[in-house]
């Protein structure tokens, strides 16, 4: 690099531009990356890229999560919403969590709303956790990949040992304790080829809210890691998923399903995958580093701080604005597809996969034509049933929002 081109990194990292989105709700690791488990397929744990790799016991101190809930609730006024998650964030213990929601009600001002949400391994997870919960209508995300012998392929604990008995007690307790909660489930090649088996086995748990999510790792040279999925058995998985859950579509939630609805329907979906930029949220690291994404938690992209820098000074920094721009390099294939208005191009972090390029297509590609093409009709014909009029065609939007 020149030096006028170093010179010119420095001053555009703190740059900050006009009118841009605001940030509209936090992911945060009060553990950073750090967990209790020690998942074969983890992509957090032990990242080359993690920029606090030296520091395996960092917890987000009780100064630094009241100066985050003080500027958070005062810059998302009138509606604050909180979401948590690791690592393991329960590993910051319940007296945090205790302090956080009094932190909120310190700094609350009158008609601001908040909302609390946390995904958890919940191996950590007892009826003290559950009373907060449930007192405070947290909303929890529970991991778990299906039944015992597909779960315990790949998630054990720090001895090596499966954790789906443990996970199955929280559950339990969960249920017992009227804590809501909905499950995240990871697609790896032990369950993509399963659909049936896992859709009965959550649903005979009385789970009607999942999250699939596939496995996406890769080695050096680009190769698909043993666990992460081909794009055709992901798409096979969704689809299969869908004439499964089609029959109980008005009080099942299947996620991918309910962000394509939202998507045909003109709504923002609930996932940033098909969003037209990533700029939804902001990662809040344990000692109050910003970036923008769970992917890209490297120095490369990080925003500021909140203890030096504003919120709406992080909402304007160059750097969002780049990485949210990323998703609008489309790949020749998306300029002319045919489901571009609704997927844009799917994930960069799908998107740079094999050879971290933005500018490739997203890995599974494939997938998502496939369920696309089984599922986009039947979901336009239902919202029209259920909202009484036609839903707009799909349009080829412009490529760049900005
Ligand atoms: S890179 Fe993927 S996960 Fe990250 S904000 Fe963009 S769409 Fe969301
Ligand atoms: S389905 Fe494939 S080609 Fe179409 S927009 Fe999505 S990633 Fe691009």
């Amino acid at each position: 690099m020149t030096p006028g081109g170093e010179l010119f990194s420095i001053y555009n990292q703190n740059a900050t531009l006009g009118a841009t989105p605001r940030i509209s709700s936090l992911l945060i690791k009060p553990a950073s990356a750090v967990c209790n488990l020690d998942c074969e397929y983890c992509f957090y744990l032990d990242r080359e890229a993690d920029p606090y790799k030296s520091l395996p016991a960092r917890r987000m101190t009780l100064e630094t999560l009241e100066r985050l809930v003080d500027t958070y609730m005062f810059y998302s006024y009138p509606a604050s919403t909180f979401a948590f998650q690791g690592g393991e964030p329960t590993l910051a213990g319940l007296p945090f969590f205790e302090k956080l929601v009094g932190f909120q009600q310190q700094y609350g001002r009158n008609g601001q709303s908040v909302s609390n949400a946390l995904q958890t391994n919940a191996v950590l997870i007892d009826k003290n956790w559950c009373d907060l919960f449930r007192e405070y209508n947290w909303l929890l995300g529970v991991s778990l990949d299906g039944p015992e012998e597909i779960n315990d392929l790949y998630r054990f604990n720090k001895d090596h040992r499966g954790t789906w008995k443990r996970v199955m007690q929280s559950v339990e307790m969960m249920k017992v304790n009227k804590v809501e909660f909905n499950i995240l489930c990871v697609l790896s090649t032990a369950n993509v080829g399963r659909a049936k088996d896992l859709y009965k086995f959550f649903r005979g748990l009385g789970i009607d809210n999942i999250q699939f999510i596939p496995l996406a790792e890769f080695d050096g040279e680009g190769n698909r890691l043993p666990y992460t999925p081909t794009p055709e058995q992901y798409g096979t998985f969704l689809c299969e998923v869908f004439e499964l859950w089609w029959p109980e579509r008005r009080k099942v939630r299947i996620r991918f399903f309910d962000n394509l609805a939202e998507a045909l329907a003109g709504q923002k979906p609930g996932s940033c995958t098909m969003h037209e930029t990533c700029d939804s949220y902001v990662v809040v690291e344990y000692n109050g580093d910003i970036y923008p994404c769970d992917f890209f938690v490297e120095s490369s992209w990080k925003l500021g701080n909140i203890t030096v820098d504003s919120w709406p000074e992080i909402a304007r920094r160059t750097r969002r604005l780049s990485f949210a721009s990323k998703k609008t390099l489309a790949h020749p294939d998306c300029q002319v597809c045919e489901y571009q208005s609704i997927c844009h191009g799917g994930c960069p972090k799908f998107r740079h996969g094999p050879y971290r390029k933005f500018e490739d297509l997203d890995y599974f590609c494939q997938a998502y034509k496939m369920i696309y093409a089984r599922s986009v009709e039947p979901l336009r014909a239902e919202l029209k049933q259920m909202f009484g009029h036609e839903m707009p065609e799909l349009a080829m939007h412009s490529i760049s929002p900005y």
